[in-house]
This record gives C-alpha cells, structure tokens and sequence, in this order.
C-alpha cells in the first residue's frame, strides 16, 4: 500500500467530505461502518493514500479490508432509522441491478384506499 498522507484534521475532513460522495462527513468524529469488515471507525481512523496520480483515496482502517466509502454506513439499523436504511440501499443498490434483495424483506407499503 501506499505510504499513508499525514493529515492535519482540518485537511482531512475536507479530504473525506471531497472524496466520499455518498455520505456527508460532518466532523471528524463521524462514525462509520463499514459492511465488509463490520468494523466502526470514525473520520479520524480512516486511512488516505495518494493514487497514482496523487489524488486522495479514503480507505478503511482495517488492514487489508479493500472496501471504499461506498461501503461505509451510517451507524443504525437499517430498519428503523432512515439514514441508515438509505445507506444500505445506496450501498446494494448496484448499477444494474433492478431489485435488491432487501427489497423483499420489506413489508410492501399499504396502498389500498381503506
Ligand atoms: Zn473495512
């Protein structure tokens, strides 16, 4: 892996607001899960390193895990709190894919005209 960037925290917020574009990072001590390791972590332990050409890729800080932001959640269960069953869809909600299999464990909503 690439030799880690040494942020000062102002930087890095920014550095994580900029280069995760599914969640917002409103401080650094914003928790995540990431749904690979199942691990929590805040903003402060997530790991940058340079690409090739320098540019800021945001990892987990578990060794060797290789998920993105994209698989990083909100903390929260997903069936009762909105942001974090937005995560999840956002998360499994591939290109692609019509359905999810979430989708099927959902209670259909009621539409009937009661
Ligand atoms: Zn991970």
């Amino acid at each position: 892996m690439s030799k880690a960037f040494h942020l000062p925290s102002k930087e890095k917020l920014l550095v994580l607001q900029k280069n995760d574009r599914w969640r917002n990072w409103k401080t650094l001590d914003d928790q995540r899960r990431c749904i690979l390791c199942d691990q929590t972590f805040s903003g402060r332990e997530v790991i940058v390193t340079p690409n090739r050409s320098g540019k800021p890729i945001l990892h987990c800080p578990t060794p060797d895990c290789v998920s993105t932001p994209r698989e990083w959640v909100h903390l929260g269960d997903p069936l009762t709190e909105d942001d974090a069953w937005r995560d999840w869809l956002r998360t499994l909600d591939e290109p692609g894919a019509t359905t999810s299999p979430l989708y099927d464990v959902l209670p259909k909503s009621n539409a009937t005209h009661a």
